[in-house]
């Protein structure tokens, strides 16, 4: 059956390779950019998802092209590193206004049309460094743990009409974001992971579309680590 998947920050990284997996399932999908740049076969949308207005246009424009969206993943992420006391108000603020208030803004919106429809599926990428925290990053860590907190407390509130919220936290995957670290930080990262590789953006994309389909019905506030055993025992 094909849904009305959105996906946001879907022209890079994660966001692409779970974009183009559901085009490829054959679902309906819409990625939302702030630059354009959607993969083929999904409906190119723009939206900062700090402002809860643009959102809400973004959802308007979607359920018009696609129907109510039946599969949200609230991907779109950045970072601004660095340590706690070299960390100013604006780096603070913004990546906890992109990372969770964003995710929040997108829930709350569609939700609306999930309410009407009795299902739903609310995914959240979170990351392995919001359960394990990070020397330099607790900006990202308490954005990223934060997500755990918002989607299970809409599990117990919408659990009712079927609707489930879940989280995939993703190690280290090769993206522009980890692009920025050096050779050294790379090689200590990986000498931690059992698996001792970085994960690609498509192996984050089959939690994520798993977590969507008819075999995770049953699955609601999960955490779903994808990273190579590095989490374990958290
Ligand atoms: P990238 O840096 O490659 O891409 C980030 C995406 O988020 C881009 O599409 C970007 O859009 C979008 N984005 C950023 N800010 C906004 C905003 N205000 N409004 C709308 N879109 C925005 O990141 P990754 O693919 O690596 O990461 C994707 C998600 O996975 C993030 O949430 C990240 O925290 C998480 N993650 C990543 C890990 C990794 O190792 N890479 C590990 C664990 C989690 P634009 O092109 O317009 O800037």
């Amino acid at each position: 059956m094909s849904r009305s998947v959105l996906v946001t920050g879907g022209n890079r990284g994660i966001g692409r390779a779970i974009a183009e997996a559901f085009v490829a399932q054959g679902d309906q999908v819409a990625a939302t950019t702030r630059s354009g740049g959607a993969p083929e076969g999904a409906l190119d949308v723009r939206c900062d998802v700090t402002d809860a207005a643009q959102v809400d246009a973004v959802f308007t424009q979607v359920e018009e092209a696609h129907g109510p969206v039946e599969v949200l993943v609230a991907n779109a992420g950045i970072t601004a590193d660095t340590l706690l006391l070299r960390m100013s108000t604006d780096d603070w603020s913004s990546v906890l206004d992109t990372n969770l208030t964003g995710s929040f803004h997108l829930a709350k919106r569609a939700t609306k049309g999930m309410l009407r429809q009795r299902r739903g599926r609310l995914i959240f990428v979170s990351s392995v460094v919001g359960l394990l925290g990070s020397a330099g990053q607790a900006n990202y860590a308490a954005s990223k743990a934060g997500l755990v907190g918002l989607a299970r407390s809409l599990a117990r509130e919408l659990g009712s009409r079927s609707i489930t919220a879940n989280v995939v936290a993703p190690g280290f995957v090769e993206t522009d974001m980890t692009d920025v670290l050096s050779e050294e930080q790379r090689a200590a990262i990986k000498a931690q992971v059992p698996l001792g590789r970085y994960a690609t953006p498509q192996e984050v994309a089959g939690a994520v579309t798993w977590l969507a389909g008819e075999g995770a019905a049953y699955v609601t506030g999960a955490v779903i680590p994808v990273d190579g055993g590095l989490g374990m025992g958290h």
